[in-house]
This record gives C-alpha cells, structure tokens and sequence, in this order.
C-alpha cells in the first residue's frame, strides 16, 4: 500500500497520476481538513471534495477544485435576500455538502461519510481525512489599511483568508485551533505504519501539510518511517515560486525565503528523499549537504502523463 499526505489541488494532481501509473496496489489519502468549516449551517470539507471530485473525473478544470457543469441558483436566491455570499457553493455541491452534514448529525465519523461519497462517486482511492475531530486553520493577516487608519492585524478563519480576501493579506502566524485535543484517526496512523512508501504531495506545507503534521503522533511515526527511507515529499515550489496559491509569499513572510530549499527544511526530520523540479537541480547538491537525500525530476504536471511520471518517480526514488 502507498499513503499519500493530501491537501488540495496540487494533491489532487499529484494523486491522479498515482492511481493512473500502473501499480497493483492499494492507494491511501490522508487530506487535511483543517480548512473545513460550516457555514450557512452545511459541513464543508474543500480539500477531501476536491481530491474525490478529481478522481471521479467530475472537478471543473477550469478551476480545479468544485463542480463541472454547476448552476448557481442558492446563490442567487441569497444575493436577493440582501445576503453576501462570497464563499461560492454551486447548486450540485451544495448536495453533497447536505449529504455530508446529515450523516455526521446522524451520529456518522467523517472517515464513515468519506467512505460512503467516495463509494458513490466510483472513486478508485481509499480516502481518509486526517482525523474525525475539529481542526480548524487560522491565519493571523496584516489587512490593508482602510482610509489611512494603518493596517489592521487580525486572526481570519482559514476560508475568509484564503476566498474572502483573495489570500492577498500578508501573512503573520498560522496556527491550527484544536490540535491538541485533536486524534488522527485510527485507520491514518495504521495506513501510515504499514505503507510500503509514504509520499508527502507537492502541497502547500503550511496550511495543507502542516496541520496533518502537527497532530498527536504524526511526525514521530513519520521520522520513524523516514529512518527506514519510506517517506518521500515533492517540492510544491519550481524556481522560487508556487505554480498556483499564495505558498511563496506565506514562506517569505514566515521564513524570509521561499526556494524549494525552505520547502526542504521544513520536511528535514519527516522525508527520508526530497525531490525538487529540474528547474531547481542546481539546489539538489545544498539540500543534500544540509543532509536530506535530494533528487530531481519533472515536477510541473501539465497533463496527465505528466502527473504518472512524477508518480512513479515517487514510487521508486531512493
Ligand atoms: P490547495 O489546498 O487546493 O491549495 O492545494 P494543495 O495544498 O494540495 O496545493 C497547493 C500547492 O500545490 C501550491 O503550493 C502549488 O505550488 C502546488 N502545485 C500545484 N500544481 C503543481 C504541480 O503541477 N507541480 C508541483 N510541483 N506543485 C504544484
């Protein structure tokens, strides 16, 4: 079995690849869901949506993330209630989204209700969210000044950084609200001490990684399985900047640099290999003297093919 470390987008790529590569054996998910919030009363879990609606072939590629062919009627009807809805939710998703928040009111664990959609939608992956308890992303962000009063630093929910403002505010502290009451579920940490091979996706490490890492357990048993050179992570950062999403300038405003090298840091005690795109093969000699194993590939997954090849490097690389 290979378990995968998921957040979103660049997860849900990278996964894609993985079950299209050849291999005779099981794949596991373990998504994030630090950035799942309720709101307008319905349990929403984007990065678990957008990995199951990528692999049900059902994402909108434009986007990458939310429905094909979705209308907009809920939100149309808000906006005539006098209502804001700056978080977007198409009438189709919306369904899932009441799926999903009448199962756990019936007493279901996400892990059960994540099993039940991925069933229904003929996903080909078995997927876990990273625990069955709250987590929830919080970004401390510097909001631009409004009519010269100075800016103002505020802790923002995950999705009002990221959607309601453009994650265009800089940056200051994230932390992740309920860690440390919070389990990884039982079937993530059996996943993860009995994979052949644990590969951390080309994912934003701070806020899809990073919350996964941080809870109870993880980056012991990681640093265990990476002491057996299990644990592979891909740089999500190409020539100094993140192919899609704010990660160069959240590493620039909390680590002051933002090359695949910051990325590597950040994984130096949990990956045993660290692979960096050929754009970036001039830095695989640094980050091997700082002494993780480091190699280089094609990592830019412009297409599928892309995608299998950057698998199945993953799969073999030692
Ligand atoms: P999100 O939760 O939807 O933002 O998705 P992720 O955290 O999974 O992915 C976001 C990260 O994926 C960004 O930092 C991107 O730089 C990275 N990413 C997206 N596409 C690619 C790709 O084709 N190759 C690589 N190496 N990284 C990618």
């Amino acid at each position: 079995m290979i378990a995968v470390l998921a957040g979103g987008v660049g997860a849900a790529k990278f996964l894609r690849g993985l079950t299209n590569a050849g291999l005779q054996e099981e794949i596991v998910a373990i998504v994030n869901t630090g950035d799942d919030w309720v709101h307008y009363g319905l349990h929403i879990s984007p990065d678990l949506d957008t990995i199951v609606y990528t692999l049900a072939n059902l994402v909108n590629p434009e986007t990458g993330w939310g429905l094909q062919d979705e209308s907009f009627h809920a939100r149309a009807s808000l906006q005539r209630l006098g209502d804001d809805p700056w978080f977007t939710l198409g009438d189709r998703d919306i369904g899932l989204h009441m799926f999903r928040t009448q199962r756990l009111a019936e007493g279901a664990s996400l892990t059960q209700v994540t099993a039940e959609i991925v069933q229904h939608l003929n996903v080909d992956l078995t997927v876990l969210p990273m625990t069955n308890d709250e987590v929830a992303t919080k970004v401390l962000a510097q909001l631009p000044s409004k009519e010269n009063q100075g800016d103002q630093i505020v802790e923002l929910d995950f999705q009002e950084y990221f959607v309601r403002y453009h994650h265009q505010p800089r940056v200051l502290r994230v932390r992740y609200d309920h860690i440390n009451t919070a389990k990884p579920s039982s079937d993530v940490t059996r996943a993860l001490d009995t994979a052949r091979r644990i590969i951390i996706a080309p994912s934003n490490p701070i806020l899809s990684i990073g919350p996964i890492l941080a809870l109870r357990g993880i980056s012991d048993q990681l640093q265990r399985r990476a002491s057996e050179g299990a644990v592979v992570a891909i740089s999500p950062i190409i020539a100094g900047e993140a192919v899609k999403g704010p990660l160069a300038e959240i590493l620039d405003s909390l680590m002051t640099q933002h090359d695949a090298r910051t990325v590597a840091q950040l994984y130096q005690e949990v990956a045993s290999v660290f692979i960096v795109d050929t754009a970036d093969a001039h830095l695989v000699e640094s980050i091997r003297a700082g002494g993780l194993a480091c190699l280089s590939t094609q990592t830019l997954m412009t297409d599928l093919d892309a995608a299998v090849n950057l698998a199945q490097f993953a799969v073999g690389a030692r």
